[in-house]
């Protein structure tokens, strides 16, 4: 995406106000003595040098050193950005995003202009940037438009212990990209080839500068990675690491909320001060235990000292994060609630006590039966890997102790690191992404090979959705799809959508189904309230016109109320403004695309007859795998598959019998579950046009 679009809602400039207030002398001054305090200033000369000597090095140290931070600022104040950029990958949003305001703050700027960011939906750079945060997922679509980084000098792959899908194709792609980037000039033409069609491409990178790759994790699993690049040298940091207690539970807790909160309240009454931070699954665990604590906290004595709960989850706005690192107040004790996000990523000072729930989410890829499967978030062990990183969350500035609520058997019992995301997950968007590429994903040389099913998987599901034809060759829809940051489904429901003439509806939906939150809040206080409220939006057909008819909604009263007004509107309707907002953002970006693709945004069907199943019809092509019918027995059947499934409690039709359905996902709680659930005619489905060919 480019740096346009950004600014177009009011989500993002709010998200720079924050952060472009320039700091007085004494804030430089202590954040100058901090930047020198890190473990790895130290070092700062050894790293420099090692990474000017090498093409690729690898560079381990304990979490809270310093190496997300400063790397990236000393290699351009040693110069070794030359005229590119230097981008750091990061799994996950949030944490590219605040280390890039932080390190801002550090050189005495706003983010986005010498130090900036760009992720999904969100990019903060400008012609001043040097030193980017980036997604992984990020930095692998920008192989599209530029195979051979050129923009890059440094390319630092962190957090690369989490073997995300993304940073394995990024790694392996960086392979070959040194080959040809640091190639002497008359191997570049060989390497260079197949890449750059004409003479062009080929001066350009005898023009380039050579590429730097830097490879940081906190686990010390460095020699795997040395070894993927042909034994690169490897740099241990050393870290400050103070001792930590570990404690163990006599039992097993199944109920790991109340267990993590009874476990608090125990510290922050008997323990002396220093901040607690508890790590929990996900968002939906962090928010009840927040509320218990909070209510709780409410009622202590007077004279107890009082309690600052923090949450931290991949969908946090940014308002809320700067609450984490900002000093505890005297006389407060801060409870912090993470997920796994402050394992590695993020470092947040004054913790002393960590009760670790030993759980974390993890996609996985369901294939109970051949030939279907899905992705979904499900809650599981963690690893021992991950459970001796989150104790040393405790030992940063001093000693520490650590509460884990499961047993000392169960911690031996836990695998030693997580599989790689390679090997769980569905491909589906990535074999596509390689495909525009010319690469094919069996023939990469990955650091691990996922199985044949899952890339076969991945292969019918593109042929369906038309990206690849049936001799398996990228189509020149594909490739269209490939252009929008969107899931593949997505993308193909968005460009089925203009024959149609229902692309302005269906772009409204696709945003919100893309947003990172949900649109509906659920209430347990004021339940019929909430149901009362979505019966004004609900459409007979189901989910995805209802969604069209809450953006519908919102964007009157946008256009008649005050920011107040709007956020009251949101309230009283049970419905999530941060979601309405960031699709507003989405939609805007998903336009700039269009554009760029000649589609025209504008053309919508209104309430003409017929505008539910045109809407309906593009949905079909994008959710074709996402199709069942209904049972005798009252299920659903997968068309393309033989899992059963039911439709989910919160979707608007989970009382209803209709014929045939599409969903947007399927979670695994007691049940198969549908989400995001439509009903449509039988028929629509025959007309997908590769099972039209097949049945003629
Ligand atoms: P590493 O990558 O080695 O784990 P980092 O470079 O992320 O270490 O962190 C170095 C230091 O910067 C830590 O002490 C951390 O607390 C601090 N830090 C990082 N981000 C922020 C922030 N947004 N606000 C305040 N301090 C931060
Ligand atoms: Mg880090």
């Amino acid at each position: 995406l480019s740096s346009k679009g950004t600014n177009k809602s009011d989500h993002g400039p709010r998200k720079k106000a924050r952060l472009s207030a320039p700091p007085g002398p004494s804030f430089k001054e202590s954040l100058h003595q901090q930047r020198k305090q890190l473990p790895i200033y130290s070092g700062k000369d050894a790293v420099v040098d090692m990474i000017r000597e090498n093409d690729v090095t690898v560079l381990i140290g304990e979490t809270g050193s310093g190496k997300t931070t400063q790397v990236p600022q000393y290699l351009l104040e040693a110069g070794l950005s030359g005229s590119g950029m230097i981008a750091i990958t990061q799994p996950r949003k949030v944490a590219a995003t605040s280390l890039a305001s932080r390190v801002a703050s550090e050189q005495s700027t706003s983010v986005g202009s010498l130090v900036g960011y760009s992720v999904r939906f969100d990019e903060a750079c400008s012609s001043d940037t040097r030193i980017k945060y980036v997604t992984d997922g990020m930095l692998v679509r920008e192989l599209l438009g530029d195979p051979l980084l050129s923009r890059y000098s440094v390319v630092i792959v962190d957090e690369a212990h989490e073997r995300t899908l993304r940073t394995d194709l990024l790694l392996a792609n960086l392979k070959t990209l040194l080959r040809t980037r640091n190639a002497p000039t008359s191997a570049v033409r060989e390497g260079a080839k197949g890449k750059g069609k004409g003479k062009g491409k080929e001066r350009a990178s005898e023009k380039l500068n050579p590429l730097k790759v830097v490879i940081m994790s906190a686990t010390l699993e460095a020699e795997k990675f040395s070894k993927f690049f042909g034994g690169a040298q490897v740099v241990y940091v050393k870290g400050r690491q103070h001792p930590v207690t570990i404690y163990h539970t006599k039992t097993s807790q199944p109920d790991y909320v109340d267990a993590a909160f009874r476990t608090f309240f125990q510290i922050h009454t008997d323990r002396p001060s220093g901040d607690v931070l508890i790590f929990l699954p996900g968002q939906e665990d962090i928010e009840s235990l927040e509320k218990s604590i909070q209510l709780y906290a409410n009622q202590l004595p007077k004279d107890a000292s009082g309690v600052l709960v923090c949450p931290m989850y991949a969908a946090l706005p940014p308002s809320q994060q700067t609450k984490i690192f900002s000093p505890t107040p005297a006389g407060m004790r801060k409870c912090i609630l993470a997920t796994n996000i402050a394992e590695t990523s993020i470092t947040i000072p004054g913790v002393k006590y960590v009760i670790d729930t030993g759980k974390c989410k993890e996609k996985r890829y369901l294939a109970k039966h051949t030939g279907t499967g899905f992705d979904t978030l499900l809650t599981r062990d963690i690893t021992q890997s991950s459970a001796v990183q989150r104790a040393g969350r405790a030992g940063r500035e001093g000693k520490g102790f650590c509460f884990r609520l499961y047993t000392e058997e169960a911690f031996n019992a836990l695998p030693i690191t997580a599989e790689p995301e390679i090997l769980r997950c569905t491909l589906t968007s990535s074999v596509l992404q390689l495909r525009c590429l010319s690469q094919n994903l069996e023939e990469l040389d990955l650091m691990d090979t996922p199985e044949e099913s899952s890339i076969a998987f991945a292969l019918i599901a593109l042929v369906l959705l038309g990206a690849l034809d049936n001799r398996r060759s990228l189509t020149p829809l594909g490739r269209k799809m490939a252009a929008f940051p969107l899931e593949p489904p997505l993308a193909r429901a968005l460009l089925a959508a203009p024959e149609l003439g229902c692309t302005s509806e269906v772009l409204a939906i696709v945003s919100v189904l893309s947003s990172s939150s949900s649109l509906f809040v659920n209430s347990h206080d004021a339940r019929d309230a909430a149901a009362d409220a979505r019966r004004k939006f609900r459409h007979p057909s189901g989910d995805h016109l209802t969604i069209l008819n809450v953006v519908r909604a919102y964007e009157d009263v946008a256009g008649a109320e005050s920011k107040a007004g709007r956020r009251d509107w949101c309230r009283k309707m049970f419905l999530n403004e941060r979601c309405l907002a960031e699709a507003v953002n989405i939609r805007a970006q998903l336009r700039d695309v269009c554009e760029r693709q000649q589609i025209d945004w504008r053309v919508g069907v209104g309430d003409s007859q017929g505008a539910e199943s045109a809407i309906l019809r593009a949905m079909v092509q994008g959710l074709v795998q996402n199709t069942a019918f209904l049972q005798p027995d009252g299920s659903y059947k997968q068309v393309m598959g033989h899992t059963i499934l039911k439709i989910h409690p919160s979707s608007s039709l989970v009382d209803k019998k209709v014929p045939a359905i599409i969903y947007d996902e399927l979670v695994y709680t007691t049940h198969i579950y549908a989400r995001g659930v439509s009903a449509i005619p039988r028929n629509f489905i025959a007309e997908v046009p590769l099972l039209k060919q097949r049945t003629r």
